[in-house]
């Protein structure tokens, strides 16, 4: 059974519908991209899933709830969380201390009650871990604001993580790095998804490839393809409507 199912799901401003009935299903423990054109609507999926955004018609069902039309920081208790816009770095606190403060977030804490025993030694564990994972543990007392990029990206994905998700939601984690940089985030998403569900907007079409294991196209507001990397890649459709010679090559 999916985790997360969105289901004729619509929005539209003003006049203008941007999302035309989209249906989506994500695995428990799937990495599965969500890819196409610029415009298409793949940011405003995830506020409509992130509770950002109210959607103007259908159903978005995360672990067996309803969850349109609910708050955002509700849905994020619940076990979904998506990736932190860099504004939400505090430049001026280390590493430690902001990643300390998405662990301290209550909702991060009420699911786990083993915190509550001694509060402080455990969110600065939970917090210690979170570093580890993210193999920024070597820079907990460096300045947020003087981190390289994907340093930076490492840290909202860590932030991301705090509350132990799910289901997590990355919108394009490796815009603007360099080669060796995106290889590198693609690797840490890798291990990080482990155990969750992970829905990543990426461009990289090298990445998305080795990453997921099901790929969605999202063109003018509607899916028009689910399927395996292969089956993506063989997609008469999905190559004239997205792809292209990208994928031919
Ligand atoms: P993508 O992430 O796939 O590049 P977006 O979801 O950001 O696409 O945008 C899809 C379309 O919706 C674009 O044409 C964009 O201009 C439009 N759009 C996004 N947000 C709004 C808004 N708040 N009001 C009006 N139009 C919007
Ligand atoms: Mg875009
Ligand atoms: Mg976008």
């Amino acid at each position: 059974d999916a985790i997360l199912t969105l289901r004729g799901l619509r929005k539209s401003f003003g006049e203008t519908e941007i999302i035309r009935g989209v249906d989506l299903e994500l695995l428990p423990h799937e990495r599965h991209a969500l890819i196409g054109p610029n415009g298409a609507g793949k940011s405003t999926v995830f506020h409509l899933v992130s509770g950002m955004l109210q959607p103007s018609a259908g159903e978005i069902v995360f672990d067996g709830r309803h969850i349109e039309g609910r708050p955002p920081q509700e849905i994020n208790r619940l076990g979904l969380s998506r990736s932190f816009q860099i504004t939400n770095i505090f430049p001026r606190l280390t590493v430690f201390e902001n990643l300390r403060l998405a662990v301290m977030r209550p909702h991060g804490l009420h699911r786990k009650p083993w915190t509550l025993v001694s509060r402080d030694a455990s969110v600065r564990e939970h917090t210690e871990r979170l570093l580890e994972q993210v193999r920024l543990q070597g820079r907990a007392d460096a300045v947020a604001g003087e981190l390289s990029y994907s340093e930076q990206r490492s840290l909202e994905i860590a932030m991301t993580l705090a509350a132990d998700p799910k289901v997590i939601l990355l919108d394009e984690p490796m815009a603007g790095m360099s080669n060796e940089e995106t290889a590198y985030t693609a690797g840490l998403i890798r291990e990080v998804s482990r155990g969750r569900a992970l829905l990543i907007v990426e461009h990289d079409m090298q990445v998305v490839f080795a990453l997921s294991d099901r790929i969605s196209v999202l063109v003018y507001g509607q899916v028009i393809a689910t399927g395996t990397p292969a089956e993506i890649r063989a997609n008469p459709a999905v190559r004239e409507a997205y792809l292209g010679e990208e994928v031919a090559a």
